[in-house]
This record gives structure tokens, sequence and C-alpha cells, in this order.
């Protein structure tokens, strides 16, 4: 295939994508089905990252961050994808947790938490779904009401990314509960707090080295100063803020993920043989990859759009949801042709197709599903 280069990535990225790459194939590869059958990474993955400064990319070096941009993060998740992990929640952790308390924190609050984020002390995770209330975000039941000089914590919440492993979590909950969207606020909870439980890491279809958990709160007293920001009421605003950087991330796993399928599939098709022939020969093969790498081509070109314009601090919410629906779906669809140019050998689940296959459908259903992703596009037209 002819060679095409990011318009965003410069040498310095691309100095920062040989240690991700070297980190991404010695610490994660060999570990895949070993942290799927234990349902979540080693703990030490976390410190290991920390020490070599892939963690909290893009935060401030005077909160003990890495001081990188947007970029960094994206190279970082390329970088994951190619090595075929789908069990470190990195993502989440760097470039959603960490945001959040960087864009709505405190000083006070980022002197406290950012630096154990960026050392891997810390685990993040952000429980906004809750068992009765996914898209549906204005109406969660999970409350914090203030309690003389702390709030009070009560709710469950379900499906949540690192939930088995995190020692904090950023909280959606109602802090006015009579209120719609305007009573939400963000409270950050760490895990060692009385009343805080966590439930099963659940089952998934995919994603089987993710710690995705329950979690519950069960008048869980956590001081004023957790409140995220310093007024009530913020949480829904912040949230509406920050999640088309989440869709973004998606975008990015989702292009990586199609792009990684297609290699996989191309060398499949020439090693393999049938009828006295390369697989790839056959022109139902040939038309299919050729649509393949025109799909992979065209989801590339518009995120990389869309990852110039958010390190300009110019990417919408409507393009971002695009993106998220548009690249989920294609990739889906390339990977499933993939996996089928793959025979039965695309069913095993030791061969990196038939996982990629299932841990990509989940990307059409969180961080909004995509047919949320259209409400908010339709909105806009
Ligand atoms: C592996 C995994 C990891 C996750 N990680 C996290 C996490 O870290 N933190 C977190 O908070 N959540 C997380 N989630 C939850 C995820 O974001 C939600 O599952 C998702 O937002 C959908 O919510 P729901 O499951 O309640 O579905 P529902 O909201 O019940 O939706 C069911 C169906 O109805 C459709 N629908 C709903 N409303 C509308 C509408 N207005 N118009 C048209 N169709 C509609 C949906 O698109 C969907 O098809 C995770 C989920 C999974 C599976």
């Amino acid at each position: 295939m002819s060679e095409y280069r990011s318009r965003w990535t410069t040498a310095d990225l691309d100095e920062f994508r040989d240690l991700a790459r070297q980190f991404c194939r010695k610490e994660l590869a060999p570990n895949q089905q070993r942290w799927a059958e234990q349902k979540s990474v080693d703990r030490e993955l976390w410190t290991k990252a920390g020490e070599i400064g892939l963690l909290c990319l893009s935060i401030p070096e005077e909160y003990g961050g890495g001081g990188g941009s947007f970029a960094h993060e994206a190279v970082l998740l390329e970088e994951q994808a190619a090595s075929g992990d789908s069990c470190w929640g990195v993502g989440l952790h760097n470039a959603i947790v960490a945001h959040y308390l960087l864009a709505y924190g405190t000083e006070d609050q980022k002197q406290a938490w950012l630096p154990k984020l960026a050392t891997g002390e810390w685990v993040g995770a952000i429980a906004m779904t809750e068992p009765g209330t996914g898209s549906d975000l204005q109406n969660v039941a999970t409350k914090a009401i203030r309690d003389g000089d702390g709030y009070v914590v009560n709710g469950a919440k379900t499906f949540i990314t690192n939930g088995g492993q995190a020692d904090v979590v950023i909280v959606v909950a109602k802090t006015d509960p009579t209120l719609g969207a305007e009573g939400i606020s963000l409270v950050v909870v760490e895990t060692d707090r009385a009343g805080f439980r966590r439930g099963r890491v659940l089952d998934k279809v995919g994603l089987h080295g993710q710690d995705t958990a329950e979690l519950f709160f069960d008048d869980v007293r956590v001081p004023a100063t957790n409140l995220l920001g310093t007024a009530e009421g913020q949480g829904f605003l912040q949230l509406m803020q920050q999640l088309p950087q989440e869709r973004l991330l998606i975008g990015i796993a989702s292009v990586a993920a199609l792009e990684a399928a297609l290699e996989d599939t191309l060398s499949y098709t020439k090693t393999r043989q049938a009828f006295g022939r390369q697989i790839f020969s056959f022109q139902n093969t040939k038309f299919t990859l050729a649509e393949a790498a025109t799909e992979a081509r065209v989801c590339r070109v518009f995120l990389d759009d869309c990852i110039s314009r958010h390190l300009d601090g110019g990417l919408d919410v409507a393009t971002a949801a695009m993106l998220k629906w548009w690249c989920s779906d294609r990739a889906m669809r390339v990977i499933d042709n993939c996996l089928q140019l793959h025979g039965g050998y695309g069913y095993m689940s030791e061969y990196r197709i038939a996982r990629a296959w299932t841990d990509q459908r989940v990307q059409k259903i969180y961080g909004g599903t995509n047919e949320i992703m259209k409400e908010i596009i339709a909105r806009t037209l």
C-alpha cells in the first residue's frame, strides 16, 4: 500500500512512538491470554508505565504529567492497538479521568490528585452509567447530598472501565435530586473510603482482559473538597465538554483496529492456499481488501482531520460524534469481512482477527451509543 503519513505527526512524536511501541510489544502483547483469564491487567503494569512516563502524557509537568499534547495520547493508543492489546484501560485513565481533574479541579485538587495518576499509584475510573440509565444521563439516581463539611454518596454504577482496579472514581451524582441536568455534579471518591464496594468484574462478549465492573456506594462520606470544581450543578456541562475527547479516543481505537485487521488479513490471505492458489488471488478477496483499504484510508483522513482540529482547540461536538459513529461502524464491518477471509481460523480466539471482532463491537455502544451520536448530529442540521 502507498505510504501515508498523518499530518499531525512530528519527528518528536516519532521518537515517542518508538518508546510506546517497545513498551506495548514487551509489556502488553505477550500477556493477552493471561489477562483475559484473570479479567484484568496486572496492577504493576500501571506503575511500570508511570515509571517510563506513559501515564498522563498530556497533563502539564507541574502536576507530574508528561507535558505533551493530545497527539501523544493518540500515538500511545495507536501503538496499543497495533500490539493487539485490548486489556489496558490507559486511554480512559490518561485522556479522560486525568483531563476532568485538569479542566475542572481547583489548584489544590490538581496538586493532590494528578501526580498519583501520573505515577500509577492511582488507577482512575469515571462512573456515569447505572443499572437503570446509560444514554439518559440526566436521570442518574446516584446522590451526593451535602452534609456538614462533606457529601454522602449513595447509589450503584455499572459497566465501569477500570472499575476492578480503580483507586479513584469520578462519580456522576445528583447533588440536587429535585433537578434534572442542573442537579448533576461530579464527585471524586477514593475507593478506600468506608461504604464503597466493588461488585462483579463483568463477563463480556469481548475485551476479556478489561476489569469492567459494578460499583456500589453506601453512605460513602467524602469531604466537600471532593466536589470537582467549586460549585454544585456543573456536572452535566462538564460531561458535555469532555465527551468529544472521549469520542475522539474511540475514533482512534476504531481506526487503529481497522488498520491492524487489514494488515493481518493481507498477510493471512497471501500465505493461505486453496485450489492451488493464494486466497489473495481470488477476485472476491482482492475486491474485499481493496474496499477495506479504501475504508481504512477514508476513516484515517477523517480521524487525522479531527485530531488536528482538536490539537488546535476546534473539534466541535457534532464532528466528534460523526467520527465516533462512522469509524466504529466502518471498523466493525471491515473487521467482519476480514474475519470471513480467514475462514474457520477467523473464529478461533487465538487469532487476532477473532479478538478484534469481539472487541470492536462495543465501540458502537460506549462513549454514547451510535444512535445518540446521530441525535447529537441531527440537532445541528
Ligand atoms: C465494555 C463497556 C465499558 C464501559 N465503560 C464505561 C465507563 O467506564 N463509565 C461509564 O459510565 N459507562 C461505561 N459504559 C457504559 C456505556 O457508556 C453505556 O452502556 C452506553 O452509554 C449505553 O447506555 P445503556 O447501556 O444504558 O443503554 P440504553 O441507554 O438503555 O440504550 C439501549 C438502546 O436504546 C437506544 N437509545 C437510547 N436512547 C435513545 C434515543 N434518545 N434515541 C435513539 N435511541 C436511543 C441506544 O442507542 C441503545 O441502542 C461501558 C459499557 C461497556 C459495554
